[in-house]
């Protein structure tokens, strides 16, 4: 599943690809997705100018120059691709095609279709429902060690699972809950309310190094490796921990490497010397 960095690294490629341009046609090709499609969705956009695009959280909004939101996030399996001609034949989870007035096709594909896509209007996205109650972002001002604390405070959950909790901090899954959590050397069974301040002022820089970090990554991913097929966000960027089970652990000198842990029916990755 795409986390923070992945859906950013889709909005810089969909910026590229799609801000100030016209949708010349817009095809819608089922009924739904997660959930049905907004009424009358291939209308509502037609004709319409993308000024800009944003994210919040996990979820990518496109601005049109009539005030309406288009509301879009991946899901598990939820693709945006870039770069399709238009004489292409669609395939089996070519869901929605954005046909652009510089001759442009995006492509929001999705096999498995836990994605969504709405339409609300920019002035009103931050009340949307599936928008209100998440949490700050983790690298924005309202995103410090004291706000963290707050949020975490009284859960007795283990850290690992309250940082994956989109209402405590957005955008953060299990690969990103992961990295930070051996960077700030905290031990992912932990109880988030037995957290030090501390080690939740160690903890924040590491959320938003690790997050800045691959951003960063994605960024060069689309500058320099755009890949063949088109598709945006998926990059190569060096994990300390994730998916690395049995390997060295990088920072520190124990003998065991990096283990492997289950929570909430997830994996976790973890130096059991280094984090405690
Ligand atoms: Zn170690």
């Amino acid at each position: 599943m795409p986390e923070l960095p992945e859906v950013e690294t889709v909005r810089l490629g969909l910026e590229q690809a799609m801000a100030g341009r016209l949708l010349l046609r817009v095809l819608q090709r089922r009924p739904d997705l997660r959930r049905p499609f907004p009424p009358r969705f291939e209308a509502r956009l037609t004709g319409r100018r993308i000024d800009s695009l944003s994210r919040r959280a996990k979820y990518l909004a496109l601005h049109l120059d009539d005030g309406a939101a288009v509301l879009v996030h991946l899901g598990m399996s939820g693709r945006m691709l870039v770069g399709r001609q238009s004489n292409e034949p669609f395939g089996a989870h070519d869901h929605v095609v954005f046909d652009l007035d510089d001759g442009g096709r995006v492509v929001f594909n999705d096999a498995r279709r836990f994605g969504l896509i709405d339409l609300t209007e920019t002035a009103l996205l931050s009340e949307h429902p599936l928008l209100r109650d998440i949490g700050p972002e983790p690298l924005g001002d309202a995103f410090t060690p004291t706000v963290l604390a707050g949020r975490i405070a009284g859960k007795s959950s283990a850290i690992k699972i309250v940082l994956l909790d989109q209402t405590v901090v957005a955008g953060i899954g299990n690969i990103y809950a992961s990295e930070a959590l051996y960077r700030s050397g905290i031990d992912p069974t932990r109880s988030a309310h037995s957290l030090k301040p501390r080690e939740i002022d160690k903890l924040v820089p590491a959320i938003q190094s690790v997050l800045t970090e691959a951003i960063a990554a994605g960024g060069s991913s689309l500058r320099d490796h755009r890949r063949p097929d088109g598709e945006l966000g998926y990059f190569q960027h060096g994990f300390k921990v994730y998916d690395r089970e049995g390997e060295p652990c990088p920072d520190c000198t124990c003998r065991e490497g990096i283990r492997r842990l289950v929570q909430g029916g997830r994996s976790t990755f973890y130096c059991a010397k280094k984090q405690r």
